[in-house]
């Protein structure tokens, strides 16, 4: 039996020459139990000029794990701490009201995202997880729950 690799694994794992100091968690501040996925978010990224979508990697509704922008490049998630951090997010965030800050995360976001960030962690060992509101000078509720607390033992 041949064991693949995902391609996300390989590309969370894979060395960089940015130094990576920090890996940023985010929330697409969606609506709750809407299915958005990289391709999504890539279109309205680049509706607002960019060259790409600002993240990294996207937990999708079901767990799985999407590539976006390349590692290897600054992604364009935190005002100001880009060149150092890598950027994950998942997709929701927010109540079915569509503006309350809500941690929406089904199991199966929650355990790939803990997936995630322990390869992160293990291809940049000093690097701090935390969440976007954890950032200084950001007023935002992103990522709408405490990562910094609950990624802090990974
Ligand atoms: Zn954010």
């Amino acid at each position: 039996m041949t064991t693949v690799t995902p391609a996300w694994r390989a590309a969370a794992s894979a060395p960089i020459a940015r130094a990576i100091t920090s890996i940023a968690v985010h929330c697409t501040a969606t609506r709750e139990g809407q299915p958005f996925h990289v391709a999504d978010v890539r279109a309205w990224h680049k509706a607002q000029g960019w060259s790409d979508i600002g993240y990294h990697f996207l937990v999708a509704l079901d767990g799985k794990i999407e590539i976006g922008r390349p590692k290897a490049q600054a992604g364009a998630h935190v005002a100001g701490h880009n060149a150092a951090s890598v950027g994950i997010v998942y997709v929701g965030g927010v109540a079915k009201d569509g503006k309350t800050p809500k941690d929406t995360r089904t199991p199966e976001q929650k355990a790939a995202m803990v997936d995630l960030l322990r390869v992160l962690k293990a291809a940049h060992p000093g690097a701090i997880v935390q969440g976007h509101r954890d950032y200084p000078k950001v007023a935002k509720a992103c990522p709408s729950f405490d990562a910094k607390r609950e990624y802090a033992t990974l």
